[in-house]
């Protein structure tokens, strides 16, 4: 595996409580957040496995704890390594504010901004605060990213930047999956999203958990070191991984005769729904359980 990027998941927490969230985050969800020395301990293990180069800071929402923040982009930048962002940028209620809020991140010295600009996050106003962002990021020579995602009903309500579909997992799953026309289940036979073969990144959530993609982990950081985990990951051998792999979704259903119904919104609403039933069965691979559902916001 030639793992180059970490997205570090700071918290579930955020101020919205966006339908379409992979990863159930509101201000309700779980209170744990990475700390400073859980970071520190995380990047450590990053250059022991000698092929990251980027470290990404997201949630949840990462700038409900700024302090935080900034020195995480500190000390990844003293590492050596490239730092991002990602965010929904609430906090950029005016141009002052939000060149404010940019200014710490910058002299610590972050590299990259991926802002969701649409009005899935926050409306109207969510979008306005948002393009104050990116007017400050570009005004401190951030060259912002700007992630747009498409409503279900009607498409993207800003036009440039990457985004896409919703993908109907987590919240999304639940919320939004009845709002879109259902295909066949037989026909999702491949993950179109994640490299499971080979992932190129991979998610840290506040509890150590290395995320393959939302809810399906590698294993948990605090428990056994990163390198470890990727020098015996064996895709094909994994009990999710595997059947995906071989057949999507679809392979999913089929390896473990899955009670399933006639169409989904899209393959990860069927992969969503066919690891929701295994969890029980595999519970070190499938999780939090607040990722499915379970502790619910
Ligand atoms: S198909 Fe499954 S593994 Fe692939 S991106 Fe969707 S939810 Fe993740």
């Amino acid at each position: 595996m030639n793992l180059t990027g970490l997205h570090l998941l700071l918290t579930y927490r955020c101020n919205y409580q966006c339908d379409h969230c992979f990863v159930w985050s509101g201000p309700r969800a779980v209170a744990k957040h990475l700390t400073v020395d859980e970071i520190e301990e995380i990047l450590h293990q990053a250059v022991r496995l000698g092929t990251v180069n980027t470290i990404y800071f997201e949630g949840g929402e990462p700038f409900l704890h700024p302090a935080i923040l900034t020195q995480g982009i500190e000390l990844a930048s003293l590492f050596g390594f490239r730092t991002g962002i990602v965010s929904n940028c609430f906090w950029a209620v005016d141009a002052t504010k939000a060149r404010e809020r940019l200014i710490p991140l910058v002299e610590a010295g972050l590299d990259m901004a991926d802002l969701s600009v649409d009005s899935m996050h926050g409306g109207d106003e969510g979008v306005r605060r948002a393009q104050n962002a990116v007017t400050a990021a570009r005004a401190l020579g951030l060259a912002p990213g700007t992630i747009s995602t498409e409503r279900p009903e009607n498409g993207r309500d800003y036009p440039s930047g990457q985004g896409g579909a919703v993908m109907f997992r987590g919240r999304a799953a639940v919320r939004l999956a009845d709002r879109v026309p259902h295909q066949p289940w037989q026909g999702f036979t491949t993950c179109p999203h994640e490299k499971l073969a080979d992932p190129a990144r991979v998610h840290v959530d506040p509890f150590g958990n290395v995320h393959l993609c939302q809810g399906l982990l590698l294993g948990n950081l605090f428990e056994q070191p990163l390198r470890q985990m990727v020098a015996d990951y064996q895709p094909k051998d994994h009990p999710i991984v595997g059947p995906l792999l071989d057949r999507g979704p679809v392979g999913l259903v089929e390896r473990y005769g899955l009670p399933h119904a006639g169409g989904y919104a899209d393959a990860c609403h069927l992969c969503y729904t066919a690891r929701q039933h295994l969890r029980g069965r595999f519970p070190k691979t499938l999780g939090p359980g607040h990722i499915y559902g379970e502790k619910s916001i």
